[in-house]
């Protein structure tokens, strides 16, 4: 079993190996101080796994209830929150019991942010079952929610306290959500580990599969050392955003038709064109490529960066962004925001 220990504001391991999601329950009981538990899905997930997870419970002698919710991130909002602080208060978890997200990145975060907020505060354990979750969003500590205003606009720092990755799980998860999930340790490679990115360059869609548990591996080591450097997100934590800026742009200006890992390999390999030698952007589109992702978006760029301006990240007239001059050596710029235009709007 690998074991990365994540040392934040609460310290707590990630455990990654195949068939962990059957021979979890010692585990859980370990890492709660409860034997009560209330596990968190969505409709999909609870379909293929949350018997294997009440059995492991309850051969640890632990009993737990489930709370499901349709899948999709339309379910991300205050509605099901408030229908899962209604099930915590009806199951009578207390303050020393656990909840358990079982799913992709919008149980684990939704789950967290009920955790973070329940009773001013309980435990939660991630089993992330998306490769997504299980390389980003169940690592880390962001919760949140969505609300009209737009994603993730509600939220809170609240660190897990142990993550179960099983990478068999991934066996059943459609093509293209693995691809979306393959584009973010893609870009992981890009910031920080060239072997990341020679592993993922050397496979494809059809066999990347039995690499999972060590893609998972690395890139929840690259997120644990940036994380303990950066827990609340105000320096280099930025660096994990590589492609994001543009990958935003692009996400809301194709109206979410692209998802929002093609959004973000798009936005590497634009990016890239415009900011490394042209070797390493080929490395890059190369790579994307082996996964069916898309390396660019038809748009005028004017309408880009008009989007861009909208991002978050935008702070004081300055955007921050990621380039990444040569494989695993990311660098954080910041640019007055009409600089940042120029750069992007140059003709190639
Ligand atoms: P998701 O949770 O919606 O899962 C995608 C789909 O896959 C869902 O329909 C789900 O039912 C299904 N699914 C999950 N596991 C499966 C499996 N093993 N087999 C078959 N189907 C399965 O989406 P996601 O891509 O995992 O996560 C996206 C969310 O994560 C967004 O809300 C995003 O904001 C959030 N996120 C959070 C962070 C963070 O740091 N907290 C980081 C990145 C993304
Ligand atoms: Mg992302």
């Amino acid at each position: 079993m690998r074991r990365i220990s994540v040392h934040a504001s609460t310290d707590y391991d990630v455990l990654v190996e195949h068939g962990l999601l059957r021979q979890c329950g010692s585990l859980l009981a370990g890492a709660a101080v409860t034997r009560h538990f209330v596990i968190v899905t969505d409709d999909t997930v609870d379909e293929l796994y949350s018997k294997d997870l009440l059995h492991a419970l309850d051969m640890a002698g632990c009993k737990a209830e489930c709370f499901v919710f349709p899948h999709g991130e339309a379910s991300k909002c205050s509605g099901t929150l408030l229908k899962l602080y209604d099930f915590l208060c009806e199951s009578g978890i207390t303050r020393s019991d656990c909840l358990i997200a079982l799913g992709g990145g919008v149980v684990g975060d939704l789950t967290g942010f009920a955790a973070a907020t329940f009773l001013r505060g309980i435990r939660y354990i991630q089993i992330p079952t998306t490769l997504l979750a299980q390389i980003d969003s169940s690592v880390g500590g962001k919760t949140a929610i969505n609300i009209p205003g737009g994603k993730n606009l509600v939220g809170a720092f609240k660190q897990p306290s142990l993550v179960i990755c099983d990478p068999d799980t991934l066996k059943t998860l459609p093509g293209h959500i693995l691809s979306d999930g393959i584009a973010e340790a893609i870009k992981y490679g890009m910031i920080r580990d060239p072997g990341l990115f020679a592993l993922l360059d050397a496979h494809n869609s059809d066999n990347v599969l039995p690499q999972a548990d060590e893609i998972i591996a690395r890139c929840v080591t690259i997120k644990r050392d940036i994380v303990a450097k950066d827990e609340f997100d105000t320096g280099e934590r930025m660096l994990l955003n590589f492609g994001h800026t543009l990958g935003h742009a692009i996400e809301r200006h194709s109206e979410f038709a692209y998802t929002h890992g093609q959004a973000v390999a798009a936005g590497m390999c634009m990016l890239s064109a415009r900011t490394a030698a042209p070797a390493v952007t080929a490395r890059l589109i190369g790579c994307v490529n082996n996964y069916g992702l898309p390396t660019d978006y038809d748009a005028p760029m004017q309408e880009l960066t008009a989007l861009c301006g909208h991002d978050k990240k935008r702070m004081g007239g300055e955007l921050s962004y990621v380039v990444c001059p040569a494989i695993g050596q990311g660098e954080i710029r910041k640019a007055s925001f009409p600089d940042f235009c120029r750069m992007m709007e140059e003709s190639l």
